[in-house]
């Protein structure tokens, strides 16, 4: 997708930081972030979104959530807890048209 910006990313044409890679899934910082944690955790594929995911993807699905637990522990707010949110279509918020969860925590240690 030529102008997906998040395809633009994971393809490194936007240089970012990404905090997690694996060969589906990549993980980086929201560039206008709502929590002190403000991560995007994405499918390297273009997705539009979840409502476009086939019902033989579960494991994408799985693998991605499992990469939001282990990003969770690396940052350290595994245990203090965090917040997984989807928006799935225009209707619910979604801006950027490729499928991503935002992973958003409010650690003591951050707090202000
Ligand atoms: P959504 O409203 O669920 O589509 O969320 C899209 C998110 O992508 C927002 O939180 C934006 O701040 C974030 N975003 C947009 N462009 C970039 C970018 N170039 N790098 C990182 N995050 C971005
Ligand atoms: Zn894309």
């Amino acid at each position: 997708m030529e102008n997906c910006v998040f395809c633009q990313i994971i393809k490194g044409k936007i240089p970012t930081e990404f905090l997690y890679q694996d060969k589906e899934i990549a993980a980086f910082n929201d560039i206008n972030p709502k929590a002190p944690v403000h991560i995007l955790v994405v499918p390297k594929r273009h997705i539009e979104k979840l409502q476009d995911v086939s019902d033989n993807e579960e494991s994408l699905l799985g693998k991605i959530l499992l990469a939001v637990k282990k990003i969770a522990e690396s940052q350290k707010i595994d245990k203090s807890g965090y917040r997984v949110v989807v928006n799935c279509g225009e209707g619910a918020g979604q801006v950027v048209p490729h499928l991503h969860f935002h992973l958003l925590a409010w650690p003591k240690s951050k707090r202000r």
